[in-house]
């Protein structure tokens, strides 16, 4: 079974879906992870939701994969790394999500 990133949909390939830093889990619902629903994403696409979007934002609005996918902040980093195949990216954490920090 390929794994794919619920958000970009890229296949991860075989070989690096053991490595759980390649394919890490998101909480839907940060706060309460005992409770959330989990969505298998790739490195890249985890890193850069929780660089853009606070845990009350991603409570709040972004969670479930369909409204992520839909965020206008994403659709920049989605168009690019949909047509890569990088499984590391260096992410800058917004001023945004760091203020409320
Ligand atoms: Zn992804
Ligand atoms: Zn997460």
């Amino acid at each position: 079974m390929p794994t794919l990133c619920a958000l970009c949909r890229r296949r991860i390939p075989a070989e690096h879906i053991p490595d759980p830093q390649v394919v890490q889990e998101h909480h839907l619902w940060p706060e309460r992870r005992a409770e959330s629903p989990t969505v298998e994403l790739c490195r890249p696409c985890h890193k850069q939701i929780h660089a853009l979007f606070t845990n009350e934002e991603l409570r709040e609005t972004y969670h479930t994969v369909e409204r992520l996918r839909e965020a206008d902040r994403l659709a920049e980093y989605l168009a690019w790394i949909r047509g890569t195949d990088k499984l590391d990216i260096d992410v800058q954490t917004s001023d945004h999500v760091r203020e409320r920090r």
